[in-house]
C-alpha cells in the first residue's frame, strides 16, 4: 500500500448502473457481474463485496486466483464460474467447491470427467463452441465427441451451460461476423438438443452484444465494462441514445482515482520539461509534478496527450510520463499548491475526464488502462 494515490468507488453509481441493466433485460435473465483483470482494475475484492451487497450473485473469473479471490469476499452465496484458465492444479479446487468453468478442450473435458470421479463430486461445466472468434471453444467437428462423454458420464458432469464469445461486438464493422457466429451458435445448440443434452443456461452475451444483438441474451448475460458505467464503445452508446432518444447516459462512472500535487515549479520559454526534448516550454511556465508514473498504471502512452484536473481545470500532461512521476502544465488553473487534489479519472468540480479521454478514443483502450492501474493503490467505497 502507498498513499501516492486513492481510488474509490461509488456505490450509487454502481447501483445506478445495475438498475439500468437489470430494467434493460428484465428480471428473467441471469446478470453475471465479470471481474476479471482485477475487477477491469476498480480491485476486485472491493468491487466484488460492493457488488454483492448491490444484489449480485453471479461472478465470472478468467482464472482459478481469481475465482479464489471472489469465493474468499462471497464464500457460498453466489455462484462463481471460470471463463478462461484452469491450471491442473487447480482443476479439483474448481470441482470441490462447486466453481463452473468453461470447456473448450478434449484435454480439459477428460481431465474434469477424471477428477470429479476421484472426488467423488460432479464437474459443472459450461461447453465453449467456437463460433468465429477463433480463440477458444470446440470445433464443430469435434460436437459429437463432447456429446458422448456428456452423456457417457451423466453421474460425474453437471452440463450447466453452452457458451461462446463474440469477435468484436462493439463495432457495425464486425456486424455480418457476429451475425454468422449468432446462427453457428444455434447450430451448435441444436446439434446437443438433438442429442438429447439440453444446458441448464444457454450464454453468449457481453455488454456489446447485449446492447447491440438483444438476441444474444439467451439465459445470462456476462457483463463486464457497462456495470462499471463504461460503454464498450461510443458506436454502442450512440446507437442506444438514438434508438432511446434520451440525452443523458443511464450509466455512471463507479471509480474515481485521484492523487495530489507534489511539488510546483516555474519554467523559462525554451525549457525543455523533464527527460529529453519530447517538450519545451513556448512560454513562462507553471509545471505541477504528480507521484504518479507509468509504475501505478498511468500509461506511458498519454505522455504529452494526457490531462488531469487540478482547481478544476484540465491540465496537460507536460513530458513523458515517467516511472513514477508525471508533470503537468497548471499556468492556467490558477494558484495550484503542493498538496492540492488531483483527478486522474472522474470528477472535480464541473470538469470531468473520463476513462476515454484518459485514454484516447480507441475502444479497447478503456479496457486495458483500466486494468493496468496498479493493485497496491489503496481502494475505498464511498
Ligand atoms: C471479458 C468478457 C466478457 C465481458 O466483456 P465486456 O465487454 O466487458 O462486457 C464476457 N465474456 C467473456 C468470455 C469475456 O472474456
Amino acid at each position: 500500500m502507498h498513499n501516492n494515490s486513492i481510488i474509490e468507488l461509488s456505490r450509487a453509481a454502481l447501483q445506478q448502473n445495475l438498475e439500468f441493466l437489470r430494467a434493460t433485460f428484465g428480471k428473467k435473465i441471469i446478470f453475471s457481474s465479470v471481474v476479471k483483470g482485477n475487477a477491469y482494475g476498480h480491485g476486485i475484492s472491493e468491487f466484488v463485496t460492493l457488488a454483492h451487497e448491490c444484489g449480485i450473485s453471479h461472478f465470472s473469473a478468467f482464472d482459478a486466483e481469481e475465482a479464489r479471490i471472489i469465493k474468499q469476499c462471497v464464500g457460498s452465496n453466489a455462484t462463481i464460474m471460470i471463463m478462461g484458465f484452469v491450471a491442473d492444479e487447480d482443476l479439483e479446487w474448481a470441482i470441490e467447491n462447486d466453481i463452473q468453468f468453461f470447456v473448450f478442450e478434449k484435454t480439459r473435458l477428460q481431465k474434469a470427467v477424471k477428477s470429479a470421479k476421484k472426488l467423488g463430486h460432479k464437474a459443472r461445466l459450461h461447453i465453449e463452441v467456437e463460433t468465429g472468434m477463433n480463440r477458444t471453444g470446440f470445433n464443430e467437428n469435434e460436437l459429437r465427441w463432447v456429446t458422448q462423454i456428456l452423456q457417457n458420464e451423466k453421474e460425474h458432469l453437471i452440463f450447466s451451460g453452452l457458451c461462446t464469445h463474440y469477435a468484436g461486438a462493439e463495432s457495425v464493422a464486425n456486424y455480418y461476423r457476429v451475425k454468422s457466429q449468432i446462427q453457428a451458435y444455434e447450430k451448435a445448440y441444436n446439434f446437443f438438443k438433438d442429442s438429447g443434452l439440453v444446458p441448464q443456461l444457454r450464454h453468449t452475451a457481453c455488454s456489446a452484444s447485449s446492447m447491440m444483438f438483444p438476441e444474444t441474451r439467451m439465459d445470462l448475460v456476462r457483463i463486464g465494462i457497462m456495470q462499471y458505467g463504461l460503454w464498450p464503445s461510443p458506436e454502442v452508446f450512440v446507437n442506444y441514445m438514438n434508438a432511446k432518444r434520451i440525452k443523458s447516459d443511464p450509466l455512471k462512472r463507479v471509480i474515481l482515482w485521484k492523487s495530489q500535487v507534489m511539488s510546483v515549479k516555474k519554467v523559462n520559454a525554451g525549457d525543455f520539461v523533464g527527460y529529453g526534448t519530447s517538450y519545451m516550454a513556448g512560454s513562462k511556465m507553471e509545471i505541477a509534478v504528480i507521484p504518479i508514473g507509468y509504475s501505478h498504471g498511468y500509461s506511458r502512452s498519454l505522455s504529452n496527450h494526457g490531462h488531469v484536473l487540478i482547481n478544476g481545470q484540465r491540465c496537460l500532461v507536460v513530458g513523458t510520463v515517467n516511472m513514477n512521476m508525471i508533470t503537468v502544465d497548471v499556468t492556467a488553473a490558477g494558484n495550484v499548491r503542493k498538496g492540492d487534489e488531483v483527478v486522474l479519472i472522474g470528477n472535480q468540480q464541473e470538469a470531468a475526464i473520463s476513462i476515454a479521454s484518459f485514454s484516447d478514443f480507441s475502444n479497447q483502450l478503456n479496457y486495458e488502462l483500466l486494468t493496468r492501474i496498479a493493485r497496491t493503490i489503496p481502494r475505498n467505497i464511498i
